[in-house]
């Protein structure tokens, strides 16, 4: 194995979790009486929609944050963290500097909804109004990087945003020690690589099994061209499952090559029916992306019988428009 300083390894995850606990919620693992006897199989729920921001990326954000602080102190933080995250990435950045006590500033491009704005400004973040596009958007963190010393957190491609992910997978293990396989959304490769990376190291049986969009996969893309490529973003209700992995990709590609065991693409309709069925069954609303593992075991007919299987149910960053769509969609 390729020993580079981008690898995350068990220790990091277990460092990651001394530093969020208290700051990101320990979520619940539950068994689905519905799907576990629709599949004849133990199909576990792990529910970071319980995080207060709604989604997992508060562990990963939470850990940078608090890594930087113990290594660097304060001080060198005084000028506040900077991304520009439209989405879940953007309101945990919000939510984890707030908690820590470091000022954070957003930066949108004067198209993002003024309602997601509002709710990243809700978090105590500044959002900065930015250009007429998500490149602005990411020329001004540029910029407020190099000109006034403020610290990216990027969404994905750094091991102690990875790491912070990984304690979803010492979670697991805790939970349930001959857990078979994970199903999990993959993008930008910081969920799965940091779940696989704790996973393969307490129980290297596990199967990790990472679940994308059927187009404008860039994970997938990447992994079959042998390095990272750039990919077309499509409408999707996964949409939190869009976007590139880099090209000068530092650190998830070469850790979603070493744990990852098997990849599933998803239709549009398939992850419709899943948000519904889990709307229906669980009680509970989740966004496209965190209903894609579900999708996969029923369009791709996995052979799960008998096996213990978790979920990660990732976000619920979904809205009654995109509800109703879904709906239309699986025709239920
Ligand atoms: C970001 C995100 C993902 C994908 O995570 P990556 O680390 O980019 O692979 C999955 N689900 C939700 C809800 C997300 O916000």
């Amino acid at each position: 194995m390729n020993a580079s300083v981008s690898e995350v390894g068990l220790a990091d995850c277990y460092a990651a979790r001394r530093r969020i606990a208290g700051r990101a919620v320990r979520t619940p693992l539950t068994r689905s009486a519905a799907l576990s006897a629709r599949f004849n199989a133990e199909i576990l729920l792990k529910w970071e929609t319980c995080q207060p921001t709604g989604a997992f990326k508060l562990r990963g954000a939470t850990n940078m944050i608090a890594a930087l602080l113990e290594k660097r102190g304060r001080d060198a933080l005084s000028a506040g963290v900077v991304t520009a995250s439209t989405g879940n990435h953007g309101r945990a950045v919000a939510h984890a500097a707030a908690t820590l006590g470091i000022p954070a500033v957003v930066c949108l491009s004067r198209l993002v909804p003024e309602h997601k704005a509002a709710a990243i400004a809700a978090l105590g973040a500044e959002v900065v109004r930015v250009g007429d596009s998500q490149d602005a958007a990411f020329e001004e963190v540029t910029r407020r990087v190099e000109e006034r010393g403020m610290t990216l957190i990027p969404p994905f491609d750094d091991p102690l945003v990875v790491a912070g992910q990984g304690t979803i997978g010492l979670e697991l293990m805790e939970d349930v020690p001959d857990l078979d396989r994970v199903i999990v959304g993959l993008s930008g490769g910081g969920l799965l690589g940091g779940i696989g990376a704790a996973v393969k190291a307490i129980r290297p049986a596990t199967r990790i099994t990472g679940v994308s969009l059927s187009r404008g996969a860039a994970m997938a893309e990447s992994l079959a061209a042998g390095h990272p490529v750039a990919v077309e973003e499509v409408e999707s209700l996964g949409d939190s499952l869009g976007g590139g992995i880099g090209l000068d990709n530092r650190c998830t590609f070469a850790l979603v090559r070493r744990v990852m065991d098997d990849h599933y693409a998803v239709s549009e309709p398939a992850i419709a029916a899943a948000m519904v069925d889990l709307l229906e069954h669980e009680k509970q609303l989740v966004e496209g992306a965190a209903a894609v593992g579900l999708a996969a075991l029923v369009e791709h007919g996995l052979e799960v019988r008998g096996q213990k299987i978790a979920l990660i149910l990732s976000g619920n960053a979904v809205s009654l428009e995109t509800l109703d769509r879904a709906r239309a969609m699986a025709g239920r």
